[in-house]
């Protein structure tokens, strides 16, 4: 292996890298984190070529400092795009903050007093600092919740790699004035060069892997999201229900559904305008949120109308929680926006019984029941008897 030649092919793949992610960067509307990785990639090509450079002529005592500032500044750019991209805070938790300032300020101080002596102690310096940012990194991926699980395992694989090359040139570095003559440093290093090529231009790949799919996911969720109560839509809320069903289906397990509708709401924006009628649809939205159990699929399946799938529940207790919810409905609606709006609602309730072949099927029966609600006077919960759901 030509050592220059490896230089010249790693400082054209990061060229071309860095170029390819501030294409992305524009194309993407600008977002930030494309900016940062196509700078990271940038320093890194800098950082080399200076190194270079400094290889072939004397340049001042200075640009070796700089030189690894630069190399050094790469991964911290690359940290800081991942964090913009998964919305972190810039410095990561406390602990890792802390991590972070205090080897930059030791890797600062120990370039600025040892990058004069021996042009190991920088090296050294670099690739430990680069080994702990890729470890950090590793940790905030692997902290992040909402996940596209494949880029992210990648990214962290990738980086694992990385890591464990940067500790693996620490240790070349560190080993080679106690091993001399037995080790070939330089062979080494440039095996350890060869496979920093294919990382980067590995994680180059990745890293807009995982922001497309993280931007698809942000898109996927706002398509499945009602705008003004922030609930499942109706398409959403299908989709939920009939999972729901079929899962009950396959366990022998009950599932109750819940059709909600406001009382007289043509009414009430009538009189109290537009405004206050969305304020309504909100605060019931958020009633229910609180009021039903997380793993409830809850939906805004009509302009004043709600729907929701309550998994396993007795029949006595679904009719517990259609009675607290037209309590808290007309409790809190009593007033919205400092305006009477004696708020109510009608329920109509289904219980999976086996008269249904379809999610759609116990839709409907809730939908009549919800009929009988307001047949029956409003402001009340009506449910379809099932011989399932009476047994429960
Ligand atoms: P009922 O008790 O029989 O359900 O009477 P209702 O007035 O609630 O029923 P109807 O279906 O006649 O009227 C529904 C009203 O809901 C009509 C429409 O103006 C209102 N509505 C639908 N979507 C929205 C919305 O997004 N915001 C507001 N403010 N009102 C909406
Ligand atoms: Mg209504
Ligand atoms: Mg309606």
């Amino acid at each position: 292996m030509h050592l220059p030649t490896l230089l010249v092919t790693s400082v054209m793949i990061n060229l071309l890298i860095g170029g390819m992610l501030w294409a992305m960067y524009h194309l993407r509307h600008r977002e930030r984190c494309f900016l940062y990785w196509a700078v990271a990639c940038l320093t890194f090509v800098a950082g080399t070529a200076i190194a270079v450079a400094e290889r072939l002529t004397d340049l001042p005592v200075g640009t070796t400092f700089v030189t690894h500032l630069l190399l050094g500044l790469s991964p911290m750019l690359l940290l800081a795009g991942i964090h913009l991209l998964m919305d972190l805070p810039p410095a990561g938790t406390r602990g890792s903050a802390r991590i972070l300032y205090v080897a930059s300020v030791i890797y600062l101080l120990g370039l600025a007093a040892g990058a004069g002596f021996d042009p190991h102690v920088p090296r050294f310096l670099t690739a430990l600092y680069s080994a702990l940012l890729f470890s950090l990194a590793i940790y905030r991926l692997g902290a992040i919740e909402r996940k596209p699980r494949l880029p992210l395992a990648i990214l962290q694989t990738l980086f694992a790699i990385h890591g464990t090359l940067m500790m693996a040139q620490v240790l070349v570095i560190g080993l080679a004035p106690v091993l001399g003559g037995q080790l070939d440093v330089e062979t080494l290093l440039k095996l350890i060069l060869v496979n920093h090529l294919l990382l980067v231009s590995a994680t180059a790949m990745a890293l807009p892997l995982l922001a497309f799919t993280r931007a698809e996911q942000i898109l996927v969720a706002l398509a499945e999201q009602d705008g003004l109560t922030q609930l499942l839509n109706r398409r959403a809320f299908y989709r939920e229900g009939e999972l729901a069903f079929n899962k009950a289906r396959k366990a022998g397990n009950l599932i109750t559904v819940l059709m909600i509708d406001l009382d007289h709401f043509k009414q009430i924006n009538d009189r109290w305008g537009h405004a206050v009628g969305d304020e309504s649809l909100r605060t019931v939205a958020d009633l229910l949120t609180a009021e039903l159990r997380d793993d409830d699929v809850i939906g805004r399946v009509g302009g004043e109308e709600f729907a929701a799938v309550l998994r396993n529940n007795s029949r006595e207790a679904v009719e517990a929680v259609a009675a607290r919810l037209l309590q808290r409905i007309a409790e809190t609606g009593r007033e919205i926006n400092n305006v009477p709006v004696h708020l109510s609602a009608s329920i109509g309730g289904a219980t999976l019984g086996p008269e249904h072949g379809r999610f759609q099927d116990v839709l409907a029966s809730a939908d009549r029941a919800l009929y009988r609600a307001k047949q029956n006077g409003r402001n009340r919960a009506e449910f379809v008897a099932s011989p399932m759901g009476a047994r429960a």
